[in-house]
């Protein structure tokens, strides 16, 4: 007998909800029938902190429907802090968090599940487009994600949300990964496992407004940059070692051009290849602090050293060593 989570996050959304229900039940009845005898689903919703009557809605969908559950946050507390703690609290042997806007087709939800049932651990939706998107946003995401897999040192799948299939063993890994800057698309690539992607269009928005601000997308994306990253630290080691190189030799020259050619301006030269040799030391000596700090930041943030996926013939592994 297995079970579905389905990870809902609602912020304000009393007018959302029970579209979302509605849509959402024929999808997963389909998914249910795929998983076999006694199947059965858990709608969790996460109220993030509303303000409007969606935790009354919640608590009567939930006193109304033996598969609806909700739990709420004492204040809005964002995104990724209400989908983690749906994610802790998910009872299933899958769970996919999901918007409760219907931007995230639950016709998918089918899909995904035949590849978890076919020995996917992760399956991903990824949006085949972004034409419900503005051209700015379009764009933006685009820059974003080639910035950050640049950098990163494991890719983050561009155009993949945090709609996904995660299965128990990847949900128990995440429920260890105890990181405050949260970014769960980072995280969600981060952990491995045995992928399948599905694509599907996006739809806009079903009902009520965006809960993201543009403010708050710019923070999500130096969250996911820094999160997921040690490299901006770096550069500066090899922009400062550069810059003292050239200066360095720029020092060179002035000392032959003054002792050939003779002083014209007093000074100039002392003063140029003082100026000259301590930026470059400077930046040098930021980029070795970065390098430190850089550690530092790959210490605080305690991931595991690595996850295993199986060991063949002996007992299960626990899901996470540390080291
Ligand atoms: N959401 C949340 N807390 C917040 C903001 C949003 O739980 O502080 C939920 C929201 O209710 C919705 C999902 O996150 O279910 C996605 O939000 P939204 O549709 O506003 O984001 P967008 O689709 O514009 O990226
Ligand atoms: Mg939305």
């Amino acid at each position: 007998m297995r079970t579905l989570s389905i990870v809902i996050p609602v912020y304000n959304e009393q007018d959302s909800i029970s579209p979302f229900l509605e849509a959402a039940r024929p999808a997963v009845a389909r998914a249910l029938a795929l998983m076999g005898n006694g199947a059965t689903v858990e709608y969790l919703f996460v109220d993030d902190g509303s303000s409007d009557r969606t935790p009354d809605i919640l608590g009567i969908l939930s006193r109304l429907n033996g598969d609806v559950r909700h739990i709420r946050l004492s204040r809005n507390f964002g995104k990724e802090a209400a989908l983690a703690a749906g994610i802790d609290h998910a009872a299933g042997d899958a769970v996919i968090p999901i918007d409760v806007d219907l931007q995230d087709p639950p016709e998918v939800i089918v899909e995904m599940v035949r590849h978890w049932l076919a020995g996917a651990q992760v399956v991903n939706a990824r949006r085949a487009d972004r034409s419900s998107d503005g051209w700015f946003k379009r764009w933006s995401a685009r820059g974003f994600y080639r910035i950050l897999n640049r950098l990163s040192d494991y890719p983050i799948p561009e155009n993949v949300g945090d709609f996904r299939l995660l299965d128990r063993q990847a949900v128990d890994v995440l429920r260890q990964l105890g990181e405050q800057a949260r970014f769960n698309k980072g995280l969600f690539s981060w952990i491995g496992f045995r992928v399948a992607t599905v694509d599907y269009v996006r739809a806009a928005r079903g009902a009520g407004a965006s809960k993201w601000p543009w403010g708050k997308l710019w923070s999500l994306a130096i969250d996911g940059i820094t999160a997921s990253t040690t490299m901006p630290l770096r550069i500066w080691s090899y922009v400062g070692g550069v810059v003292a190189l050239v200066a360095m030799a720029y020092a060179g020259f002035l000392v032959v051009r003054t002792l050939v050619t003779g002083i014209d301006v007093p000074g100039y030269a002392s003063i140029m290849v003082a100026v000259l040799m301590l930026g470059g030391l400077n930046l040098l000596s930021l980029g070795i602090i970065g390098e430190y700090l850089g550690r530092v930041a790959r210490e605080v943030r305690q991931r595991p050293l690595y996850i295993v996926a199986e060991t063949p013939g002996a007992e299960p592994a626990p899901a996470v060593e540390r080291l």
